[in-house]
């Protein structure tokens, strides 16, 4: 999705309209992916009805774009209802499956409810890989069953991969069948984010440095070095006053019992809205504060450094990898790096 233009971005900020709102129906899932970043499966969740209220409640605070997450969606009876009511509502609605759950009768449906488009996780280019991060056996021909028929209905699909250690060479592979289904682009990305903070187990799926630049190689024979890899956001303002990240300036994540993050990377509970006013949630102290440690200068080696422009200096990653933000993310300069390497030293 493209992002607002800066000014309007900025008129937005200094509104805290939540633009763009990530809702995690469940933390339920019906896989087990190595690379997973949801701390646990367990979380209270609100019904249905409490879900068509803080619908109301994000429409009258003038959200636009609304991604319905998980866990997997679909392991929620009322998962299209909700949909359907979202579109109802004017939302632009994108929904995140592992789409193993999408038969035909739910892709009919989901047709009817005219949502934007909808995100298949696909994290290889063969059973034996995808099942392998999944943890389940056929999971890939579930996937690619899928996605045959969201497209056969006409529906946008975005594929997105996450690349574990071990799947590098299953790029190309992702690629072509992303073709076959009439897809010309697919979201890589190597970026794998600790389940709490300070968790290291994250580090045994991330990629080597040689395979981090194996996958920038490929990236750049695929598509043009500047595309294909899906960053965490929106990269360098052109207005000092704004973030260089998505969090709490163009929007929020609500978790399954109704918390509020300003990420799904940073999870410092806010508020609960369904308790809480939104506009008390989105103006208090403790958002100020982490608007604070989003900002560049709250990270003077950032600040400083030649390769900030091309980074992707993702907050929510240091903060998961550090336990604090104003920290350096180490992991997006070990990224910095590896695109420097295939790219003749720019970054
Ligand atoms: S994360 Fe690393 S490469 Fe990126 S701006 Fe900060 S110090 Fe530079
Ligand atoms: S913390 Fe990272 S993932 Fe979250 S909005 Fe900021 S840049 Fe994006």
């Amino acid at each position: 999705m493209e992002y607002l233009t800066d000014a309007l971005t900025l008129r937005a900020f200094d509104r805290r309209i939540p633009f763009d709102v990530t809702l995690e129906l469940t933390r339920r899932c019906n896989q087990s992916c190595a690379m997973c970043y949801l701390p646990s499966a367990e979380s209270e969740e609100m019904d249905t009805e409490t879900v068509k209220a803080i619908l109301r409640t994000l429409a009258g605070a003038q959200c636009l774009f609304l991604t319905f997450t998980g866990g997997e969606i679909f392991l929620r009876e009322d998962t299209l209802d909700l949909i359907d009511f979202a579109t109802d509502l004017g939302f632009a609605v994108t929904v995140k499956t592992n789409a193993t759950l999408l038969d035909a009768a739910r892709v009919a449906r989901l047709k009817e409810c005219a949502i934007m488009e909808v995100h298949v996780s696909l994290l290889g280019g063969s059973a034996a890989v995808h099942d392998a991060v999944t943890g389940v056996t056929g999971s890939f021909d579930a996937v690619c069953g899928a996605v045959g028929e969201l497209r056969r209905r006409g529906i946008a699909v975005v594929i997105m991969s996450v690349i574990t250690r071990g799947a590098v060479d299953d790029m190309e592979a992702i690629h072509r069948l992303a073709q076959g289904w009439g897809i010309e682009h697919v979201n890589f990305s190597a970026i794998i984010f600790p389940r709490f903070p300070g968790d290291a187990s994250a580090r045994r799926y991330r990629l080597t440095d040689e395979d981090l630049r194996r996958f920038y190689a490929t990236i750049g024979s695929l598509y043009s070095i500047d595309q294909g890899e899906e960053e965490p956001c929106r990269g360098m303002p052109s207005d000092e006053r704004l973030l260089s990240c998505t969090a709490l300036q163009d929007g929020i994540t609500v978790t399954p019992d109704g918390t509020v993050l300003a990420c799904s990377s940073l999870p410092m509970p806010l508020g609960n809205i369904v308790s809480d006013r939104l506009e008390t949630i989105l103006f208090s102290e403790k958002a100020d504060r982490i608007i604070e440690g989003l900002q560049l200068s709250s990270t003077p080696e950032c600040a400083s450094c030649a390769d900030r422009i091309g980074c992707l200096r993702c907050p929510g990653l240091a903060f998961m990898d550090n336990g604090m933000l104003g920290t350096v993310p180490r992991e997006a300069c070990r990224h910095t790096n590896a695109f420097k390497a295939i790219a003749g030293g720019r970054p």
